[in-house]
């Protein structure tokens, strides 16, 4: 799908050849054993990975996801829809992904902490503050940053912050970081709903997936007086036609409870979810969810990525023949990276921001970038998605023949 939509964009925008062929691969791509001591004693051997796709911008950025599906080709993949993220908002990284392949919840804290220092110390001569820096993804929180931070540090002999973004505020995390990603989507929401004309007051979203980017944007949509009909996670969904009290979800989900088990909603099947009645749809869970099979099924306005890569390309085109406003990853889910460019920024100079600061130049740069790709869009007619992938391929290509070919 990656590489589909790469040729989509080089053909539309006469991307060089030999710009092409190595953009297609990755850069970089380790594999590596994450042999982890275990509370029953024995030792499992976790697969870990870390693929750089394109430094041609700056040092590589990305997340790291645990999480039981996690392959080569899945974190390549990611890694270079990083690349296109990253130069899409003008900020000075290429992409990066990596992962574990396990399930985090079937981790201790112990098993979770000896896991992760093992990875970081197998792919540490790959990363660095002005190498590649790691962030959350799915699986994994500010926790697992801070001990990627630690174990960096223990190796350097000393506290090294800039080697990951995310991480709590008390070891260099800046304000609004957690927020960011599901802060962005709001602020894409918003401006989105307003170039469609639509009264978000009198809108109902659904939201799949409640992590971290699901919540936060739930919370979002709530602030800007969405109705939030229905939420989703691995376990289902549930749905109330008059809006979810959030803020009491949250404090349900606290509990370790199942979100079916919510009371004042009806129970969804993950299948049946996505065809319910609304206006906003945000996918904030995992790839490939809205497919041939369900596009058309859809009764949303908008789309707005939360995942990454949640759309299959056909279902791309079902939803834009069906004049669905489809608002792509690399720029509705950009806010957590903007704001983990921000941390570095912020670890490399020592001197901190308020988060107001963080909130206000995360919102300049969004809504910059979603009328450049909207402007795009309507002179070239070709749907957002695609738009934002000729920006991104194109600056991309351009520093690459800037830059030249060491040989
Ligand atoms: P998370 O682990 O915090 O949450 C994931 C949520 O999705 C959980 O509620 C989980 O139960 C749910 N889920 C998983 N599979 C599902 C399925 N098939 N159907 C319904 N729900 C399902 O992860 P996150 O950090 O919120 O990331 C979610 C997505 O957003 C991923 O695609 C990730 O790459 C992307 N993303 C995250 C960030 C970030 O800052 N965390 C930034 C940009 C993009």
């Amino acid at each position: 799908m990656a590489l589909r939509q790469l040729d989509l964009a080089a053909d539309r925008i006469g991307l060089d050849p030999n710009l092409r062929t190595r953009l297609r691969r990755p850069a970089r791509a380790l594999i590596v054993s994450v042999p982890t001591r275990m509370d029953d004693g024995s030792v499992r051997v976790f697969t870990g990975y870390r693929v750089q796709h394109s430094d041609a911008l700056g040092p590589f950025k990305g997340g790291i996801r645990y999480h039981p599906e996690v392959n080569l080709g899945e974190v390549s993949a990611l890694a270079m829809w990083m690349t296109w993220k990253c130069s899409l908002v003008g900020l000075p990284f290429g992409g990066a992904k990596g992962g574990i392949s396990c399930d985090p919840r079937r981790l201790s804290r112990k098993e979770m902490q000896g896991m992760t220092r093992r990875y970081t110390a197998e792919i540490l001569n790959f990363i660095g503050p002005q190498i590649d820096i790691p962030a959350p993804d799915m699986g994994t929180n500010e926790q697992v940053m801070a001990w990627i931070m630690d174990t960096y540090s223990m190796h350097k002999g000393y506290a090294v912050p800039g080697i990951v973004t995310g991480k709590p505020v008390d070891i260099g995390g800046t304000l609004g970081r957690r927020e960011a990603t599901g802060r962005g989507v709001g602020y894409i929401v918003e401006q989105a709903a307003n170039h469609l004309g639509m009264d978000l007051t009198k809108c109902g979203a659904l939201v799949q997936g409640f992590g971290n980017v699901g919540l936060v944007t739930a919370r979002e949509l709530v602030r800007l007086g969405v109705r939030v009909v229905g939420v989703s996670d691995r376990s289902g969904g549930i749905y109330n036609p008059k809006g979810l009290p959030i803020e009491d979800l949250v404090k349900f989900k606290e509990q370790n409870k199942k979100l079916q088990e919510f009371s004042l909603a009806e129970k969804i099947t993950g299948k049946e979810f996505l065809k319910l009645p609304c206006d906003i749809l945000v996918p904030s869970a995992t790839e490939m969810q809205i497919t041939k099979e369900n596009a058309g099924k859809l009764k949303c306005r908008l789309l707005a990525e939360g995942a990454n890569g949640p759309t299959t390309l056909e279902a791309d085109k079902i939803l834009t023949d069906k004049g669905v406003l489809v608002i792509p990853d690399i720029l509705a889910n950009a806010g957590g990276v903007i704001v983990s460019y921000f941390e570095w920024v912020q670890d490399l100079q020592n001197f901190f921001w308020s988060e107001d600061e963080v909130n206000k130049k995360l919102k300049e740069i969004l809504m910059r970038t979603f009328h450049t790709v909207l402007e795009l869009s309507h002179k070239e007619q070709v749907n957002l998605r695609l738009a934002a992938l000729m920006i991104a391929v194109q600056r991309v290509g351009r520093a690459m023949l800037m830059r030249g070919l060491y040989a």
